[in-house]
């Protein structure tokens, strides 16, 4: 089966103050961690890179051997991954996603969504949460706001969604296609069309990049590799 891999990378930071993709973590840029993680797999045939605007020609010099095509991102997330929709090889059979700022993905978390996907359509990396949940009235965190509390969530109903999110080719392109309102994961267009979607453990040290405070966490996972 013709496995092809998306890394969408091309997002503006505004959590981290900057782009993120190029940040140097133990000591190579993020993003290049995360290619080095997808082509070490073997079941992948090609990767799609999705990058900020302006750094084609950056992304172009992380020498990816798998990497088949450098796109430009959109606005929002789900426009970067029509983009790199877009870009799919003819005869492309399994898609998967998966975010740039995620460089600690493990090989068994790539494989375990590949062989769910073949079987369900559709797969993704998600973990148990760990903290309490709770539900607010005001959803923009703001510093020295107080917030109030509405709701305490049973937590053991809740996962949180990581990536890699893979696909059959033909349900994720419909499902973008389909697609009229704002998602921030590849999966919640798949639901929209009323298809289930399989959920295979994750790991808790793949995480997202987001914050400042994230960047030493990360950089003592990927030293310890
Ligand atoms: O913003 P968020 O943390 O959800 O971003 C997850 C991934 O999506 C990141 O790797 C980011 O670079 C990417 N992204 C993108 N295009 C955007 C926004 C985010 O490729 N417009």
């Amino acid at each position: 089966m013709k496995i092809i891999a998306i890394i969408v990378a091309g997002g503006q930071g505004k959590r981290m103050g900057q782009p993120k993709q190029f940040i140097r973590i133990a000591g190579k840029p993020m993003l290049a961690w995360t290619v080095d993680a997808l082509q070490k797999v073997k079941a992948i045939d090609g990767i799609i890179l999705v990058v900020t605007p302006g750094q084609e020609a950056a992304a172009k010099r992380l020498k990816g051997s798998k990497v088949i095509a450098v796109v430009p991102g959109g606005r929002e997330r789900q426009d970067s991954v029509r983009n790199g929709l877009a870009a799919l090889p003819k005869g492309a059979q399994i898609v998967l996603i998966h975010d740039g700022a995620r460089p600690a993905v493990g090989a068994a978390t790539i494989n375990d969504t590949i062989r769910a996907a073949k079987q369900h359509g559709a797969a993704i990396a998600a973990v148990p949460v760990k903290d309490t949940l709770k539900k607010i009235r005001k959803s923009k965190f703001e510093i020295r706001k107080v917030m109030t509390v509405m709701e305490t969530v049973a937590r053991n109903e809740y996962w949180a969604a990581q990536t890699p999110q893979t696909f059959t080719a033909g349900l994720i392109k419909k499902a973008y296609e389909h697609l009229k309102h704002n998602v921030t994961d590849d999966a919640a267009a798949v639901e929209n069309l009323g298809v289930p979607v399989a959920i295979v453990m994750g790991a808790y040290n793949n995480l997202k990049v987001t914050t400042p405070e994230d960047l030493p966490v990360m950089a003592a996972i990927l030293k310890g590799r």
